[in-house]
């Protein structure tokens, strides 16, 4: 008899909202940032991710890219993370948001950068068979004139693993503000790259910001979104569109104090028809993995054994990989899922 935490945890998944530094073990970042002189608030593991607030966290996110020097540094923190989530959550594929525009400071081009995180995954695709992609994401504190240089030089030196831009951060008005950013995205969309944006994701935010990200921008995948469930005409809307929503459970309770209990804005998505899949956002900085999105999150929203494995399903439908690999992923999960639906 398996238990639901096991049957949570043991759910094959497939992780579309993840930042990449976010990933690093916080042991390798002690490490590598003695090794290049960069500040920590402190060398206590746990005592290093607790935070004030949210400067205190960004302090720590920071802190991560200038500890990222080397080529094989990023192909270490890559290869990692993706040893840690095995083991943690059944992870079988992932998608990693990268600003570019962050490694800059350091000197690492977006080139070098691409592949060395490339590097890193292939190996750990090679040793646990976890497939992935990169979505260069827009640092929306950054000119909305930055982020078209950024899509043209995704554009310039084109890789097969990188297939999609995103937006993350907040401008420096502290809004969400998509509609900003418009020329990047008809650039990266003409020239056949898929697209996601934040969007909805607090209170300071509106539903209607969603349904400009999937009306004007355009989008094929929304990260966040609660706000939506906010507005009927907004929700209507998305739910039309049938465009799939990653969801970050932990975030929303650390962010804006939201209880995983069934009224939980991501429980009103699933209620309502939207395919969500969850994801960790920032896995270590926010000392959650990709097993704990679902083993703390899903029981207390009231879903069930066969609403977490549609969610965890999801995922790969959501994958923004080439149709032949999703389908084979699919087929797999779909095998395990039934293996685990046995035990229960
Ligand atoms: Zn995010």
């Amino acid at each position: 008899m398996l238990s639901t935490y096991d049957y949570l945890r043991l759910l094959p998944k497939a992780e579309l909202h993840c930042h990449f530094v976010s990933t690093m073990r916080v042991s390798t970042l002690v490490e590598l940032a003695a090794a290049h002189d960069v500040a920590l608030k402190t060398d206590d593991l746990d005592a290093l991710l607790d935070y004030e607030g949210l400067p205190d966290f960004l302090d720590v996110f920071n802190a991560a890219h200038l500890a990222l020097t080397t080529g094989d540094e990023i192909a270490r923190v890559a290869y990692e993370g993706v040893e840690d989530a095995v083991r943690d959550g059944n992870l079988r594929y992932r998608e990693y948001f990268i600003n570019p525009d962050n490694f800059a400071p350091r000197g690492i081009d977006y080139a070098s950068l691409i592949d060395a995180v490339t590097d890193g995954l292939v190996q750990a695709e090679r040793d646990y068979g976890v497939g992935f992609r990169i979505v260069a994401a827009i640092n929306r504190s950054l000119p909305a004139a930055t982020a078209v240089r950024m899509v043209e030089t995704v554009i310039a030196h084109p890789r097969d693993c990188v297939v999609g831009i995103g937006m993350d951060d907040l401008t420096p008005e502290l809004t969400e503000d998509p509609l900003r950013f418009r020329e990047a995205y008809e650039l990266a969309t003409r020239h056949g790259l898929k697209t996601s944006a934040h969007v909805g994701e607090t209170m300071n935010a509106s539903p209607w910001n969603v349904v400009d990200a999937l009306e004007t921008l355009g989008v094929d995948r929304i990260d966040h979104g609660y706000r939506v469930v906010d507005d009927a005409d907004a929700l209507a809307r998305a739910a039309a569109s049938g465009i799939p929503f990653t969801c970050t459970p932990h975030s929303t309770r650390m962010l804006s104090g939201w209880e995983f209990d069934p009224s939980h804005r991501i429980a009103q998505m699933v209620r309502a028809g939207l395919p969500v899949t969850l994801a960790t956002d920032d896995a270590v900085f926010f000392k959650t993995d990709i097993g704990r999105e679902y083993t703390d999150a899903l029981p207390g929203m009231g879903m069930d054994d066969a609403q977490a494995a549609r969610i965890a399903r999801a995922g790969f439908e959501a994958a923004w990989c080439d149709p032949a690999q999703r389908d084979r992923m699919l087929a797999e999960a779909d095998a395990q899922i039934l293996a685990l639906s046995a035990l229960r």
